[in-house]
C-alpha cells in the first residue's frame, strides 16, 4: 500500500497546504479519505483522479473535510464514459450532505446534459452511512470504521485499511478515545490530524482556543500511537501551519511520547507501507 497525504492543511487557507485529504493506494484501487480544499489538484500530481477512485470515505462533515466534494462528484461524472456511481462512506448525515451537493449542482448538470449528446446520465452516488465494523472490501483489502470523539460534532468516524500485509488508520479529527484505540491497535501507520496546544493556548483568542477541546494535540496523537503499538505516526491538518524549517518542533513534541517513526506531513508526502501496490 501507499499512503499519500494530498492535503496537510486545515480550515485556514494556506498557499502550500491543501485541505484535509489522504489517499491510500491499494490493490483494490485508490481510496480517498476526506476531500478538502484543492484535493483534485493534489490528486492530479500523483496521477490519481475522481474518475478512478474506488471509494470516498468521510471522517466527518465539518466543511474543511468536504469542501471539494462537489468537485469530485462533477469531475467523476464528466470524465466517465459510462455511468460510474461514486461509493461514499461516512457518518450519519452523509446522505443529506451528498443530496444537498447534488442539488447545488442541478443547474450545472442540466447545462452539461443539454450540451453533450453522449452524456445522457446524471452523476450518481451510492452512500453508506457507517458507524462501526467493516464498511468496504475489495481484492485483499478491508476498510473498517469505528466511532471517534470530535464532540460537539457528532457522529464522527475513523477508518482503518488492512490489505493483509499492513494496516493504515486515518483518524480524522478526534480527541483520544476508545474507538480510535480499537482502530489503531497494532497498526503500521496512523495518519492523525493535530494542533499545537502549546502555540494556540497562549493566544487567548476564544475562536482559536475553542478548537483545543475537540482536537488532539501533537502529544495526544503521539500517546495514542504509543499506547497502541503503531509503527509510523503521520501528523497532518497542522494548526497552525508550521513555517518552513519548524517541522522539527512538531516531531520533537511527538518524540516525547512515541518512539516509532514520526512524519510531519507536507502535501504529497508519499509513504510506502506493507506490500507494494
Ligand atoms: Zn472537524
Ligand atoms: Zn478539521
Amino acid at each position: 500500500m501507499q499512503t499519500i497525504v494530498l492535503g496537510s492543511g486545515s480550515p485556514l487557507p494556506d498557499p502550500s497546504r491543501a485541505g484535509p485529504a489522504t489517499l491510500v493506494r491499494t490493490t483494490a484501487g485508490d481510496l480517498l479519505f476526506d476531500c478538502g480544499r484543492g484535493v483534485l489538484m493534489r490528486a492530479a500530481a500523483v496521477g490519481a483522479s475522481a474518475g478512478a477512485l474506488a471509494a470516498l470515505f468521510l471522517t466527518h462533515l465539518h466543511s474543511d473535510h468536504i469542501t471539494d466534494l462537489n468537485d469530485i462528484v462533477t469531475s467523476r461524472w464528466v470524465t466517465s464514459f459510462q455511468p460510474s456511481p461514486l461509493s461514499v462512506f461516512g457518518p450519519a448525515g452523509t446522505a443529506s450532505v451528498v443530496t444537498a451537493v447534488e442539488a447545488m449542482l442541478e443547474l450545472d448538470i442540466g447545462y452539461r446534459l443539454a450540451h453533450h449528446d453522449d452524456l445522457d446520465w446524471r452523476p450518481s452516488t451510492d452512500v453508506v452511512e457507517c458507524e462501526r465494523g467493516t464498511v468496504f472490501t475489495g481484492a485483499d483489502v478491508r476498510v473498517t470504521a469505528a466511532p471517534t470523539d470530535h464532540a460537539p460534532v457528532r457522529p464522527t468516524v475513523g477508518f482503518r485499511v488492512d490489505d493483509g500485509s499492513a494496516s493504515v488508520v486515518v483518524a480524522g479529527d478526534t480527541v483520544p478515545c476508545a474507538g480510535l484505540d480499537e482502530l489503531c491497535s497494532g497498526a503500521d501507520m496512523l495518519v492523525h490530524t493535530v494542533i499545537r496546544r502549546d502555540l494556540i493556548e497562549p493566544l487567548g483568542l476564544a475562536r482559536l482556543t475553542d478548537v483545543l477541546d475537540y482536537h488532539s494535540s501533537v502529544e495526544d496523537a503521539a500517546r495514542t500511537a504509543a499506547r497502541n503499538g503503531v509503527g509510523t505516526l503521520v501528523l497532518t491538518h497542522l494548526v497552525p501551519a508550521p513555517p518552513p524549517g519548524t517541522e522539527t518542533e512538531w516531531e520533537a513534541l511527538a518524540r516525547e511520547h512515541f518512539d516509532g517513526t514520526v512524519v510531519v506531513a507536507d502535501d504529497l508526502v508519499t509513504l510506502e507501507v506493507g506490500a507494494a501496490t
